[in-house]
């Protein structure tokens, strides 16, 4: 594991070259929450456990706890604002795209009866020094500019980045703004990229003891364990103001 200082984050790295995982509280500048709301059988009083401040969009089914959970999701290509086709800046993805990778994190996270569920795909334009800050592999100007220079519409209570690249990670975890980022060729599954980034934002921290495992850096390894479906489900259930 490497740690990489950079616009006040704690960067955690990890992955097939780096993919770091920005493990300290909130950053300086936080992202804009939205209204919460929540669907379902149940009529949760508040929010609980969550501090984060991107947005928290939930919807809840059932209270047992071997129920599924069901978390929001918001996924984003994110593009150049002023040349969407500028190919060395704007992420390639297609939103169809991010629908697919959605069902194949959905078919790694079933094992923890955990469901994403999808609040908003969309394709969003954003200022180049936002994507040249993710090339060199920096989120700072992603966090400073949000809000301010840019706004991502319909955020969820987990969102996930479709970028160009990130410097050499595959994919970039920030758990205390419950987003992550995902670089257009990485060098292991985009499923399973994305899935590993959720398993972090979950509360799930690395392994070196099993490559089959969706926590081991930088490989195609899926599986969670007994113990890590019991933790990523406790905080998914914090996430949708359930507790446990
Ligand atoms: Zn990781």
């Amino acid at each position: 594991m490497i740690l990489l200082v950079a616009g006040g984050f704690l960067l955690s790295a990890c992955g097939a070259e780096v993919e770091p995982t920005i493990t300290q509280g909130s950053p300086a500048n936080t992202l804009a929450p939205e209204n919460t709301s929540v669907r379902g059988s149940l009529s949760t009083p508040e929010s609980t456990g969550v501090s984060g401040p991107l947005s928290t969009a939930v919807s809840i089914s059932g209270d047992a706890s071997d129920e599924t959970i069901i978390i929001g999701i918001s996924l984003y290509v994110l593009v150049d604002e002023a040349e969407p086709s500028n190919q060395s800046l704007s992420s390639r993805r297609t939103e169809d795209e991010l629908l697919e990778i959605l069902d194949g994190m959905n078919d790694i996270w079933r094992q923890a009866d955990i469901e994403l569920e999808l609040r908003t795909v969309a394709t969003v334009p954003v200022p180049a020094n936002v994507l040249e800050g993710f090339l060199a592999g920096s989120l700072g100007p992603f966090f400073n500019g949000f809000d301010r220079t840019f706004n991502i519409p319909g955020t969820a209570t987990i969102n996930g980045f479709y970028v160009r690249s990130l410097g050499r990670a595959n994919g970039v975890t920030v758990p205390s703004t419950r987003s992550f980022f995902v670089m257009d060729t990485p060098s292991v599954f985009d499923r399973r990229v994305s899935s590993h980034e959720v398993g972090h934002i979950l509360g799930l921290e690395h392994t070196l003891s099993d490559q089959g495992r969706l926590l081991y850096p930088g490989t195609n390894g899926m599986i969670l364990t007994s113990q890590e479906v019991e933790i990523a489900r406790e905080n998914a259930s914090k996430l949708t103001g359930m507790g446990q």
